[in-house]
């Protein structure tokens, strides 16, 4: 049976320390006051444009609707994509298929494969340690968005991609990713293309082009933008909500736990805990009522014959699961 819920590690702090002070301190390889600007300019220039959905002649229900939607599919590009396939091998799709998902990741603007697989690989090796890339223990921010934006020796270090990601990298497409900004252009054709699309239907629909302007602006602003921070958000509150609050299956050397919030949020991505005990598994559902919709849709995709080795959880086999 999973072992009964953990205690927090707060209990076990000595008497001196109290619980607001940091639990963690920063990785030694982090360089003080060396900002990233790439990013730092990236993450800050794309959350003020999301400030135009406050504009309301941006507004439409269907770019809405949009957002919503895309919040999903393109999500899974990472969840599905970068997390389950590529980082820990948990199935393995079509090359064909997986490229495509890929690009569909890249629409998120969460970085390439390969440092993305090598950053959560190093997470995973050092979990809730000081050589954490981005563990909420030294800080809830630090761990949310804080640790994208300072320079770490370690994570910015094309010897680690090579040594936590070189089978990503053995793809000749996702090489050429690394080198050069093919992925950020895909990522503006995108949005260009949503632009375009909702301009065309807006001035068929109502005859003159400033309703196609209209339109095209709604789709770009809440169906990319604002989707796009609402993404990043998302994916951020694994490595920090999913590390401080909720409950354990099973005592692991971290502090990872399931988040039912989360676990919605991301369709599956939340039962962190259990993600943290059976890294390699495809499913994240070792309860019946954990649901997990990343491991649903890995399953059809088994079924149809797209998805093959896919790795069930180790809870299954021992007899202990219930989902
Ligand atoms: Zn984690
Ligand atoms: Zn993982």
């Amino acid at each position: 049976m999973p072992s009964p819920p953990s205690s927090p590690r707060t209990a076990d702090l000595p008497a001196t320390q109290s619980p607001a002070e940091p639990r963690l301190a920063l990785p030694d390889t982090i360089v003080r006051g060396q900002i990233v600007w790439p990013y730092a300019i990236a993450i800050g220039l794309v959350h003020v444009l999301a400030l135009a959905a406050f504009i309301p002649w941006l507004f439409s229900w269907t770019g809405l609707i949009v957002m919503v939607l895309g919040i999903h599919v393109f999500g899974q590009g990472i969840n599905l994509c970068y997390h389950r396939i590529l980082t820990h091998r948990s199935a393995v799709l079509p090359r064909w298929l997986e490229r495509f998902f890929v690009v569909i990741a890249l629409c998120c603007m969460e970085d390439t494969p390969a440092k993305w697989v090598a950053i959560h690989r190093y997470h995973h090796k050092h979990s809730d340690e000081q050589d954490d890339p981005h563990s909420p223990l030294v800080a809830f921010l630090w761990g949310h968005v804080g640790w994208l934006l300072v320079r770490n020796k370690a994570t910015h270090n094309i010897d680690t991609y090579r040594q936590f990601a070189g089978d990503v990298l053995r793809d000749p497409f996702y090489m050429r990713l690394e080198k050069g900004y093919l992925w950020v252009w895909i990522y503006v054709a995108h949005a260009v293309l949503f632009f375009l699309v909702g301009f065309a239907i807006g001035w068929a629909v109502h005859g003159v082009p400033m309703a196609g302007v209209q339109f095209g602006l709604s789709l770009l602003v809440w169906g990319v933008i604002v989707r796009t921070v609402a993404v990043w958000h998302i994916t951020w509150s694994v490595n920090s909500l999913s590390h401080m609050f909720g409950y354990s299956n099973y005592e692991t050397s971290d502090e990872s736990r399931n988040n039912w919030l989360v676990a919605l949020l991301t369709v599956g991505e939340g039962w962190h805990n259990n993600h943290h005990h059976d890294p390699a598994s495809a499913s994240n559902q070792h309860r019946w009522w954990e649901f997990d919709v990343t491991w649903w849709q890995i399953r059809m995709l088994e079924m149809v014959g797209l998805a093959k080795k896919v790795r069930r959880p180790k809870c299954l086999s021992e007899g202990h699961g219930e989902g």
